[in-house]
């Protein structure tokens, strides 16, 4: 057997110690003579990896007991429409376009109610964060909304936007449990799992509880309520129930490396030394303004396309996969969630002089 570097965007790299402990327990699970994957969402056991998992989340987030946790499906993509359905009491919100993510947030709600573009970094093919200290926020928006840390681009929100006073919904797929958060200040927090957390098919929602109610846009479908899922203690229907279980293993494993802070203080060490290469390199640049770059995903380029090839190649021949930059950006990505140990940082960053020596 043998593993490569894989620098994916997502679904992306998991910690080998999850994966083994998953593969240990495929046939029987805790003495149950069955796997997970067999496994009734009603029985005793599941209900007890589901519940295990949001204790955990919890403790890791600090989240407060009046905000519920949802593990749902549908993906990130979903609750493009979810959030519209279900937070737009007065048909109007706020969008901040940092990236295609946020983009099509955007025009999602725009099939709902009336959603105002009040910042947008697109004039830069979003290679920035838009200062966001005093934005023209909107009277009647039922809220703001942001995508913290944008995957394809590299950027990630230093500073949180000044909503004045309008509750705040971010979209955290590709920085979940990145570093800490003070859930306090959102209204609503979600991202998809498979770029930081677990296997794709989970998206996981913290919500403020005063927010979960009946009163939602008319014909929205039962289970797009957010309620549904809330009251059934997201067991409304079945669950993607091994995904949930896959991030209950990551939670105790984030919680084994010391909780989020600790993986704030080895993710800046892992990106520090991508983004000191960048900066000292002669032949590989970072795309984004440094002052708003992303701990997760890192793009660059070399300035010449058929160079970019070439490196992708070559990379991909000496065990680092996916390094290929979204085709909207070109040019390369390395995303370097959590679970990328700073060896595989390291050995990019020596393959990269490498190839600069050669290449020069
Ligand atoms: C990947 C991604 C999405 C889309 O996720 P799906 O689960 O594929 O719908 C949305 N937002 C961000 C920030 C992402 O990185």
């Amino acid at each position: 057997m043998s593993r490569v570097y894989n620098f994916s965007a997502g679904p992306a790299v998991l910690p080998e110690e999850v994966l083994k402990e998953a593969a240990a327990e495929m046939l029987d699970y805790n003495g149950t003579g069955m796997s997970v994957m067999e496994m009734s969402h009603r029985s005793k056991a599941y209900q007890e990896i589901i519940d295990t998992a949001e204790a955990d989340l919890r403790e890791l987030m600090d989240i407060p007991d009046n905000y519920k946790v949802l593990f749902l499906q549908g993906g990130a993509s979903l609750q493009f429409a979810m959030i519209p359905m279900n937070l737009m009491k007065h048909g109007e919100a706020d969008y901040i376009v940092t990236g295609q993510w946020a983009k099509k947030a955007y025009q999602e709600a725009q099939k709902y109610g009336k959603a105002n573009k009040i910042a947008s970094s697109e004039d830069k093919t979003f290679s920035y964060i838009p200062d966001v200290s005093d934005l023209p926020i909107s009277e009647n928006a039922d809220y703001v909304y942001i995508c913290e840390n944008n995957t394809i681009y590299g950027t990630k929100y230093k500073e949180l936007p000044d909503t004045k006073g309008k509750l705040l919904v971010s979209d955290v797929s590709s920085c979940f449990l990145s570093e800490p958060v003070d859930v306090t200040k959102y209204g609503v927090i979600y991202g998809g799992v498979q770029k930081n957390i677990g296997p794709a098919g989970v998206v996981i929602v913290i919500i403020r509880e005063d927010l979960i109610t009946d009163d939602v846009l008319e014909g929205t479908p039962t289970m797009l309520k957010y309620k549904t899922h809330a009251d059934a203690g997201s067991l409304y229907n079945t669950p993607p129930a091994y995904g949930i279980y896959i991030c209950g293993k990551v939670f105790k494993w984030l919680k084994r490396k010391g909780g989020l802070a600790a993986m704030k203080e080895y993710n800046e060490k892992k990106a520090k030394i991508l983004y000191d290469f960048l900066d000292e390199s002669r032949l590989f640049k970072g795309t984004v303004e440094k002052k708003d770059r992303s701990l997760m995903n890192v793009p660059f380029v070399t300035g010449d396309k058929e160079l970019d090839a070439k490196f992708v190649k070559e990379s991909q021949a000496a065990g680092f996969e996916n390094l290929k930059g979204h085709r909207t950006v070109g040019g390369m990505r390395a995303s370097i969630y959590n679970a990328m140990p700073i060896e595989g940082v390291e050995a990019l960053v020596a393959f990269m002089k490498k190839f600069e020596e050669e290449n020069l």
